[in-house]
């Protein structure tokens, strides 16, 4: 499952290659599970869109997109050029792919939006977790953007709450896009355990999980950047680099620091990663 660095790589790829494109036509399939927008408001609002930039919100893929409205309304009120945005969230197994037209149509793919530059960007997802969404409005997933967050902001967002520290970690809510991977990773580097409740922590604990989580993620995207061009091509996994995870599925083996077996637990329905002994 692509996590927030995934993510970022593979926005970072798409605004490279696909930024001032214009969409010239749409295709898409007949399974109803990925779209959270109706199929033909999709179509009609990408269609004729020059793509301004790819960005990230979270764990979702935005394209910010202007052009002009090609729906019936007549309101007089609406404007001419608007942007509106074109939101992908990849799911379990969705990725997106820039191909040739010539390029065979693999099974599971569920839209295809054909690009005046001659190139399709496909959107593929055996699974059907992925979702596909059009927004007319700025597109907000909730939370704060790890990345984003200042100290006191952080500690804000943790201060008092009675849940454990991994499960506020993993609260969309709160910070959006902090995953089970590396949210095992940041508590190890900040030596807390994933069961300690987050209105135990002290101020010096919260402050140093702020920068193992921004520490991690920054890692993570910066191995990531030197495959970018290969993620979002057709075969998409390809030569993605991993962070080299210090407890995350690795339980039962000593821990990097003290030797220590890591241990494994589950925690809302997750498994998590810690050394009893650099972790309290
Ligand atoms: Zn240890």
């Amino acid at each position: 499952m692509p996590e927030l660095p995934e993510v970022e790589t593979i926005v970072r790829g798409l605004d490279k290659r696909v930024t001032a494109d214009t969409i010239t036509g749409v295709w898409i399939g007949s399974r109803k599970q990925p779209l959270k927008s109706p199929a033909a408001t999709i179509a009609a609002t990408l269609e004729g869109k020059r793509i301004l930039r790819v960005h990230r919100a979270g764990k979702h893929i935005v394209f910010d997109l202007e052009g002009p409205e090609r729906k019936k309304s007549t309101k007089p009120s609406s404007p001419q050029n608007s942007i509106v945005q074109w939101i992908v969230h990849l799911g379990m197994t969705g990725r997106m792919a820039i191909c040739a037209p010539s390029d065979e149509i693999v099974k599971h793919t569920h839209l295809i939006a054909t690009l005046a530059s001659g190139r399709e960007l496909r959107f593929i997802d055996p699974r059907m977790f992925g979702k596909l969404s059009v927004h007319a409005k700025q597109f907000d997933p909730g939370g704060i953007e790890p990345l984003e967050a200042t100290e006191e902001q952080f500690l804000a967002l943790f201060r008092g709450r009675k849940t454990p520290i991994k499960s506020a970690l993993l609260n969309q809510k709160l910070l959006r896009g902090v995953g089970n991977i590396y949210a095992d990773e940041s508590l190890f580097r900040a030596g807390i355990r994933p069961r300690r409740r987050a209105s135990s922590l002290t101020r010096d604990q919260l402050r140093k999980l702020h920068r193992a989580v921004q520490e991690v993620l920054r890692e993570a995207i910066a191995l990531g950047g030197s495959s970018i061009s290969d993620y979002v091509d057709a075969d998409g996994e390809e030569g993605f680099f991993q962070l080299q995870h210090r407890v995350y599925g690795r339980a039962a083996e000593p821990c990097l620091v003290c030797k220590t077996p890591v241990r494994r637990i589950v925690l809302i329905g997750r498994s998590s990663h810690y050394c009893p002994k650099c972790q309290k």
